[in-house]
């Protein structure tokens, strides 16, 4: 069991951090320096097995996790996978969010119906255990809209990850209550123009953010590095200051504070005490 991280105080909350994949060699290691730079991290679980290993990793880690199955991943979504989410969410308080789960209508890895149908799944354990959502959305936008309408309190307590749409889309979340995360997207001067429009009427109340790491890697960090790290979130912050026109350490207070409001979390948590107790919610 490793000792709590105190190093440093969080200055800034990852909410999406993808720690099992490949091109992480070292997990310890990656959250080590993600200490030292004073970044907290919410660990993304996307499918079962992920979300097992999450359950673990985070009973014995100074960090947070969440617990779904991503829409990429529908197709092969099980009755029964649902029930180990269930329990995962119950029992680890350090397991503070339902998904990462929603629709992706770009890629469709999955089938829209499955896509459908396990997103439901997740809103139900999320009305079931009073945890937060943690959703993913990519050219689904009406879909998405249409499903929670027909669920506003859900909609106050669900984060649209890695938003990456229009002007027109955001105001749309923002009206149903929806809080929206920031990714290196926004640092992509070929690509963002639509994004850093839509920013630009976001309150800094509804904002937090995030690196996707090990992906999106932010097109201004120097050298570009292909692999994406928890410690390259400033430069979204500072992208995402610049076109919300607001001071960035006034910004950073503001993601940390609704961070840790929104997932009900404060600081790193000491992974000594983690017994699995609900202190979160
Ligand atoms: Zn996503």
């Amino acid at each position: 069991m490793d000792r709590p991280v105190s190093e440093k105080a969080v200055t800034l909350y990852d909410i999406g951090l993808n720690l099992f994949c490949a091109q992480f060699k070292s997990p310890e290691s990656i959250l080590a320096a993600a200490a030292k730079a004073g970044i907290g991290c919410i660990l993304t679980g996307s499918d079962m097995e992920e979300d097992l290993r999450i359950d673990d990793f985070v009973r014995t880690h100074a960090v947070y996790g969440t617990a779904g199955i991503h829409p990429h991943n529908a197709d092969m979504a099980k009755a029964a996978d649902f029930d180990t989410l269930r329990r995962i969410l119950m029992e680890n308080g350090r397991v503070v969010a339902v998904g990462e789960c929603g629709l992706d209508f770009d890629r469709n890895y999955s089938t829209q119906e499955n896509q459908i149908a396990c997103l439901k799944r997740h809103i139900e354990l999320a009305e079931d255990t009073g945890k937060p959502m943690f959703l993913h959305e990519r050219r689904a936008s009406d879909t998405l809209v249409q499903i929670f309408r027909d669920h506003p309190e859900i909609c106050r307590r669900a984060v649209v990850h890695c938003f990456t749409g229009t002007r027109a889309e955001l105001l749309t979340y923002l009206e149903m209550g929806f809080m929206i995360g920031i990714t290196g997207w926004i640092c992509d001067d070929r690509r963002a123009a639509a994004l850093r429009d839509a920013v630009s009427v976001l309150p800094p109340d509804r904002v937090m953010i995030e690196t996707d790491a090990p992906y999106l890697t932010p097109r201004n960090v120097p050298g570009l590095d292909r692999v994406n790290v928890p410690w390259n979130l400033p430069y979204v912050l500072d992208t995402l200051a610049d076109h919300m026109g607001m001071d960035p350490v006034r910004l950073a207070a503001c993601t940390r504070a609704n961070t840790e409001r929104f997932f009900g979390i404060a600081g790193h948590p000491a992974a000594a005490d983690a017994t699995g107790e609900m202190e979160a919610n």
